[in-house]
């Protein structure tokens, strides 16, 4: 692995040209800039985690490929154990972090396209899996970071991609040539982008023969030419100066992952890095694979903030006095049930997993959509049971700069104090940390990252296997079942 640690990924993103604005102006350094740094900080938390004693068995892997020890953010799951040990791996790294440390996206992008391409091949002779490891031992010896990019701005929704007013409203090949293609459109909500070396393009939906131009998937530098990112907005992004560093609430790391609208225009991709170019009727299957493998990480990562809220309020709860009373012992109580629920669908869908004709393994679907459709219910219900232990203090809390006025200092110092013994300082921080956590940016990501909870319903109906569970109920009912009846397509 050429980048060995956090530092020297801090030092890789400095050397690229990678072109992003935030607020109307140009970044120049998306690991100085208080905007995205935070962002930098906890992805470059995935690098950390390798060199640990306690964690490289969680964190690196062995390349089926070359043999190489690598990142397990650049691996194909080989086996249940892999996908299990990602899993354990997200929740240390969302404890650690208390935020989004990014870098699933691109894995995930990685293994569903990797599978998916060996079906293309078997089926139409096209030599994409080769074109795709070769790009992979790239990103394994180098140890780059991904971003997994699908999500497209959609314009019309009631409308497919080739029926837009505006065809770039979708990713698109707008020219072939006789060494690679053209493309143009954007992709947005990019989770990581600006601190990532490497850009997987994927198609967003199902496509259908109408939308052949639509159907690509291809690698491409963050730095090309043609490339802009634009950098979202956060809730209580212009705290992040130094003075109020207290009141951002987790000054080292992020809120969220930090997302930013990809904008391709006019991009050559050589052939090489081209993966899949009109195949329609592999799309489906391989917005499934990658959805479904995110969807699994997030009962591991989102546990692992909720583990850290979980922690702040039982401190907090300490420093207000509340901490023997027995309904804020049981509001703890159910975040703790909340959240060890939630873990046991990611580790359930992971235990589950299957080899995929490739020999990758893909996590069972079922689960997998349970467990994202999970999140976003316990996340809020945990948060939820955090700001009602916290109590209004969480808003009303006055800012950094008057706890150190030499006016005022004193009287928000007097009044704002705990038990005795422990500074008002840290009953402010923890403070500020359950609020950047609770509020805000921080939880929209729980519930619409990795696809909206509507479309996990959508496949949780899908695959609910109704025929049968009819059958089932017949069965005992001791009513007869018609055989053209049992099947699930009439559901
Ligand atoms: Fe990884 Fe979770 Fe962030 Fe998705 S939301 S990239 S799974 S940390
Ligand atoms: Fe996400």
């Amino acid at each position: 692995m050429k980048i060995k640690n956090g530092a020297e990924y801090i030092e890789s993103l400095r050397k690229l040209k990678t072109r992003i604005y935030f607020k109307g102006k140009k970044i120049k350094d998306v690991t100085r800039n208080p905007a995205t740094a935070p962002h930098v900080r906890a992805a470059a938390m995935t690098y950390a985690l390798a060199n640990k004693e306690k964690y490289t068995d969680l964190a690196t892997a062995a390349s089926h490929l070359t043999g190489r020890k690598i990142s397990r953010f650049t691996h194909v799951h080989q086996n249940v154990e892999d996908l299990i040990k990602k899993i354990k791996l997200l929740r240390v790294l969302g404890q650690k972090t208390g935020t989004c440390f990014q870098r699933c996206v691109g894995l995930d992008g990685i293994n569903a396209v990797y599978s998916v391409t060996y079906e293309i091949d078997e089926k139409y002779g096209t030599d994409y899996l080769e074109r795709l490891k070769k790009w992979m031992i790239y990103i394994q010896d180098e140890n780059l970071m991904v971003v997994g990019a699908m999500t497209d701005p959609k314009g019309d929704r009631s409308k497919g991609p080739s029926d837009q007013s505006d065809p770039d409203q979708y990713v698109h090949v707008v020219d072939r040539r006789p060494d690679g293609i053209v493309i143009r459109g954007a992709k947005l909500h990019m989770t990581g982008a600006v601190n990532s070396h490497e850009i997987l393009v994927m198609p967003t939906t199902a496509l259908n023969e109408q939308s052949k131009d639509y159907a690509v998937v291809c690698a491409i530098p963050i730095d090309d030419p043609g490339i802009t990112l634009i950098f979202g907005r956060q809730t209580g992004d212009d705290r992040r100066d130094r003075l109020e560093r207290i009141d951002v609430g987790k000054p080292k790391f992020g809120v969220v992952g930090g997302e930013a609208l990809i904008a391709f225009e006019n991009v050559f991709v050589p052939t090489e890095r081209v993966f899949m170019d009109g195949e329609v009727d592999f799309t489906g299957s391989l917005v499934y694979r990658f959805a479904a493998h995110h969807r699994a990480n997030y009962g591991a990562c989102k546990t692992g903030l909720m583990d850290v809220l979980t922690g702040a309020v039982s401190y907090l709860a300490q420093i207000q006095g509340t901490a023997k009373a027995s309904h804020i012992k049981d509001k703890v109580t159910e975040m703790i049930h909340l959240s060890e629920t939630l873990y046991s669908s990611s580790i359930a869908c992971s235990a589950e997993g299957v080899p995929t004709p490739s020999g990758a393994y893909l996590v069972d679907t079922m689960l997998a959509n349970v467990c994202k459709q999970n999140v976003t219910r316990f996340h809020f219900e945990v948060s939820r049971l955090a700001t009602d232990i916290a109590g209004g203090f969480l808003a009303t809390m006055p800012s950094e700069y008057d706890l150190k006025s030499e006016d005022v200092g004193h009287l928000v110092k007097k009044y704002f104090s705990g038990v005795a013994g422990i500074p008002v300082e840290e009953r402010i921080k923890i403070g500020r940390l359950i609020e950047a956590m609770t509020g805000g940016t921080a939880m929209v990501e729980s519930m619409h990252g990795a696809g909206s909870p509507q479309a996990q319903r959508i496949m949780i109906f899908r695959e609910g296997k109704l025929a049968e569970k009819i059958k089932l109920a017949k069965a005992l009912a001791g009513i007869p079942s018609k055989k053209a009846e049992i099947k699930d397509s009439n559901y």
